[in-house]
Formats: structure tokens, sequence, C-alpha cells
């Protein structure tokens, strides 16, 4: 059965350019590609340009690393040929208007994400030329400091350092134009310099990638304090299925679907039901899976279902807030 949902993020993209593959069409060994979404049921994929920093960052393993602007260029390709050749089953989105004519005509919305700013390079005109491209979210840091701030650490001395001059103007600069700034991977000390910016904007901001720290002790999940700012300025958290962000033990490396229901039910109770919504990170992430691939989304909602939550509530953290954050946004 499907079931129409949003994935605020998936590095399909990255896994794609690493297959060589021309376009995101058919994929195998991935946790997702353009049939399997259909077939899924997918309503929206944000497919984020994912660009490792630190150049042992782990990418072409014991190959040279092509210079970062040459990956990213290499996946907007690949994102528009997927565009051009698949366009009887998906469509790129920019906002809420397209995402609703794509569903009007049966299509999957393919939103444009970069995952790790950095290449912007602290220019407000890079941000500017990212958001022509039809950039749509910026996942501001990943695992190293940047232009915009510090990144998430175990170091809490790091972990309290927060946005740069730079990072905070571009924020607002970035709402102000249509783009949402999203807080994953980013320092708390940043977290909450995002959270105040939006404070002031009114403007919700995203956690598309995070988990609930209270339930898995993992840097790149949020503390409840967290939860409750974010919701209050009407922004979600995605649901991820990488299961350090999951598990207290983090040696345990099973990705369990009964685990993440334990995480909504916690985003919920800290949060609210607006602000629970699914944020996969299919091909970014490692272990062994009870949702192998996107085939197996309903699996998750069907448990959530079994959890007391009302037909309402499910649609709400499968569709409902993700629509509601892009339409307030973009
Ligand atoms: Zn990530």
């Amino acid at each position: 059965m499907e079931y129409s949902y949003i994935d605020l993020h998936c590095d399909t993209l990255a896994e794609a350019l690493m297959k060589s593959s021309s376009t995101a069409e058919v994929l195998s060994g991935t946790m997702a590609d353009v049939r399997r979404l259909r077939e899924a049921g997918a309503a929206a994929q944000f497919f984020a340009m994912f660009l490792p920093q630190n150049r042992t960052a782990g990418w072409f393993e014991g190959e040279e690393q092509p210079a970062p602007e040459e990956l990213l260029h290499g996946m907007y390709q690949i994102y528009c040929r997927t565009m051009e050749e698949c366009s009887d089953m998906i469509a790129p989105a920019r906002n809420d208007r397209e995402l609703a004519a794509n569903r009007r005509q049966g299509k999957i919305s393919a939103f444009l994400t970069i995952e790790n700013g950095f290449l912007v390079r602290g220019s407000m005109e890079k941000i500017r030329e990212f958001y022509d491209m039809g950039v749509r979210l910026v996942t501001l840091t990943w695992n190293d400091p940047n232009c915009f701030g510090f990144c998430h650490s175990n170091d809490p001395e790091e972990m309290a350092r927060g946005l740069t001059d730079f990072g905070k103007e571009a924020v607002s600069y970035m709402q102000e134009l249509g783009m949402l700034v999203d807080v994953s991977h980013l320092s708390d000390g940043g977290f909450w310099d995002v959270a105040g910016i939006a404070g002031r904007t009114g403007k919700p901001f995203v956690a598309s990638h995070s988990n609930c720290r209270a339930l898995a002790p993992a840097t790149r999940n949020l503390t409840d304090e967290m939860i409750r700012a974010l919701a209050e300025r009407g922004g979600v958290a995605g649901l991820n299925f990488e299961p350090t962000f999951l598990n207290a033990d983090q040696s345990d490396r099973f990705s369990r679907v009964d685990r993440m229901c334990d995480h909504v039910m916690h985003l919920i109770d800290k949060g609210g039901i607006e602000c629970a919504a699914i944020g996969t990170d299919f091909d970014g992430i490692s272990g062994t899976f009870e949702i192998k691939d996107c085939t197996g989304m309903p699996l998750l909602f069907a448990a959530l279902r079994r959890r007391g939550l009302s037909e309402d509530a499910v649609w709400k953290i499968a569709y409902g807030n993700a629509a509601r954050v892009i339409r307030e946004t973009m």
C-alpha cells in the first residue's frame, strides 16, 4: 500500500555520482531512485547535493578527490538530466504551488538542496546564485566549521560556538529570499543563533535529518529544549533512519521501525504533533535496516498507527507538517 509523504533529506545524488550514473531513475544498490520513489508513493523528495569539505572525508577512497565545485556540478547535472528524462514521473519543485501542481499531475516533486554551505565562501551573491539554480534548502554545515559557523562536535567548547557574523546575516538573507535554513549538523550554539533569528523574522527553520538526543546521545540529534524551540517557531525535525541517531547504544548498528516510532513519539511529546516530519537520510547512512529502501516507507506509517496515532496525525508527520513549512518559507 502506498502512502503519500515528503522526505526532507537523501544523499542519492551523491550515490548516483559515485556510480557514474547519468540519472537517478534506476540505481542498483541504493536506498532510493525515481522508479522506487514512485512505487513508494513519495509526494516529494529533497535531493541533497552533498559536499565533502575536508579532503580526507572518505569520498572516492584511495583516489584523488575531485574539487568540490566539480562534485556540485556533477550532482546538479544528474538532477537536471533526471528531471528531463523522467519527466513523466518526477518534476522540479521550488515552492508549494509547484508541489501542488506536480501532485495534480501524479508526479513526484524534487526539491534541490545543498548539504554543507561552505561553497558559499562568505558571499551573499553565491547564495543568490544557488537560489537561481533552484536550491531551496541549505544545510548550513556538515562535519567541519565553515563560513556559516561551527558544526556539531563532542568537544563542548566547539559545540557551544555558534554562527559567524556572515552566518547570521546569511540566515536572514536566505529567509528573505525564500530558502529554507537547515540546522542538521550544526553546533548547539549555531542552533540557538538560528532559533534567535527565526524568532525575530517569524519564519520557521528545520532540522531536516535529526532525531532526539534524549533517546540517542549523538551530537547530531536535538535536545528537548531545541525541539521545543524549533516547534515554537513552526519548524520541523525530519526523522533520520541512521542507527546511531536512533539507538541509545551507539554501537548498535540496527535501524528498527519500532525505535523510529519512539523518536516520533518523543518529538510529539516535547514539541507537539506539528513538529514531526521525515528526513530519512537514504544513501547517507549505514547499518542494517528494517526499512531497506524507500519502498519500505509504508512500514513506518503503519507502525505509527499501531502506536495509537490518528490518521490525521500520521498524515501530518508524513506530509502535512513539511508541506506547511514549504508554504511558509519558499
Ligand atoms: Zn547529513
